[in-house]
């Protein structure tokens, strides 16, 4: 039997994980800057939780999760993303503090969705996520369209670009969707089944079917940007002005109204255009009802989530230099296998040290052995021979200047932590 990875997930060989540790870093050196606390939470909850938190009619829920039942018949899901997981832990740990001030979240880790697989699309799939809980200000918004801007700015995205939308709040929603109803059911057969069935329970998730015969007769729908109450327009104008402020740029674009219902407000995506049909690396809003409808107090946060996979392909295909953390410092290379107490001895002074160095393998050739140094990037190999042992100095080879030097064993160390820095 061959076993395979399943289908829509995927190994990260050490190869490639330079990549995903570069990206993380910018991430979380950006998250501190803005002081984002890094938050952990299971990859399973209960279904419930998702139903409510993400909406009963979304592609998520009603296609897309992996649910499963335990041993006592309770029935969870693994996680399809990150927010209500975020805002059930805010409600069971938080909502009686006493802090005041908002909250401000970061995560990262596995999602898990039962979609198509395609390319930069997988089933476990990685995100990260900022959270801003507990203000409802539209700078709050413009921190987090910022903060998101910035992470790929810094991780050199190129041609990034950022829409938003509003999509309003249940006032002006409940409205609007009289509205959007009356123009979906003149043309009711026209729609697929799933957006027939949708246009009656939550019209505005017909704007997510996939169908192109659908899109376009949607092309002349109501739009809620232009059905906003006022206190939703002027919030939407500020956040625009915030955004200006800042420098970041973007498109207003009334479609936006993400795969989700928590959504309140600002809606926003980032896209890029050179990686076919997945054009969305991120994107998130404002949802200021959901922790409440999950039963807590009233409280409105804004956040937004992003995919790696497809922020690592733009970094393959704009080729931004990404520096190899893992390579080696020291290969030692004992001629024989009786050298292996000298080979020891060195080791663990070098260990000592926190210079990372190996033992190679005494039935390797030397030349395979340099070789080895050669294709991957080790800055020094130290040999040990019949001779070196003798005489107790030992061969220091500088792979990339290709010089070497003797020296005792008691300054081996010293010699190589000096030279490391000019490596
Ligand atoms: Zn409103
Ligand atoms: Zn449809």
């Amino acid at each position: 039997m061959n076993y395979q990875a399943p289908r829509g997930t995927y190994d990260i060989l050490p190869d490639e994980i330079s990549k995903w540790h570069y990206l993380e870093n910018i991430i979380r050196r950006n998250a501190k800057l803005f002081n984002y606390k890094e938050i952990r939470f299971p990859i399973f909850e209960k279904l419930e939780l998702f139903k409510r938190g993400v909406g009963e009619t979304t592609d998520i829920v009603e296609k897309e999760m992996y649910v499963f039942k335990d041993k006592k018949g309770r029935i969870f899901a693994l996680r399809p993303e990150g927010t209500a997981s975020i805002a059930r832990a805010y409600i069971e740990h938080y909502m009686t503090s006493s802090q005041k001030n908002p909250l401000r979240l970061y995560y990262f880790g596995p999602m898990f969705r039962y979609s198509r697989p395609q390319k930069g699309r997988y089933r476990q799939f990685y995100q990260f996520g900022l959270e801003y809980i507990g203000s409802p200000q539209p700078i709050a918004d413009a921190e987090i369209i910022a903060l998101g801007m910035k992470i790929y700015q810094d991780a050199k995205v190129p041609d990034i670009k950022l829409e938003i939308n509003s999509v309003g709040c249940p006032i002006c929603r409940k409205e609007y969707n009289t509205t959007l109803k009356n123009f979906l059911f003149k043309d009711k057969e026209k729609y697929c089944s799933d957006c027939q069935r949708r246009m009656d329970i939550n019209p505005l998730r017909v704007f997510d079917c996939k169908n192109d015969s659908c899109q376009n007769l949607l092309k002349n729908a109501p739009r809620m940007i232009d059905n906003l109450c006022t206190d939703c327009d002027n919030h939407f104008k500020e956040v625009l002005g915030l955004l200006k402020k800042m420098s970041v740029e973007y498109n207003v674009n009334p479609y936006i109204v993400r795969g989700l219902d928590y959504y309140t407000r600002t809606a926003f995506e980032y896209k890029i255009d050179y990686l076919g049909a997945q054009n969305e690396i991120g994107g998130g809003g404002r949802y200021d009802d959901l922790i409440e409808y999950l039963g807590g107090k009233p409280t409105p946060a804004v956040g937004l989530s992003g995919g790696l996979e497809r922020v690592i392909l733009s970094l393959d295909k704009s080729k931004v230099y990404i520096p190899d953390e893992d390579s080696l410092d020291v290969l030692i290379i004992p001629m024989k296998y009786e050298f292996i107490c000298q080979s020891i001895e060195i080791l663990q002074s070098l260990h000592k040290n926190d210079i990372s160095s190996i033992i190679a393998d005494s039935q390797t050739s030397l030349k395979n052995n340099l070789k080895y140094c050669d294709t991957n990037k080790v800055k020094f190999a130290i040999i040990i021979g019949e001779d070196e042992v003798i005489s107790g100095k030992f061969v220091v080879k500088n792979i990339r200047e290709r010089s070497q030097k003797k020296i005792i064993i008691s300054e081996i160390c010293d010699y190589i932590f000096s030279n490391l820095k000019l490596v």
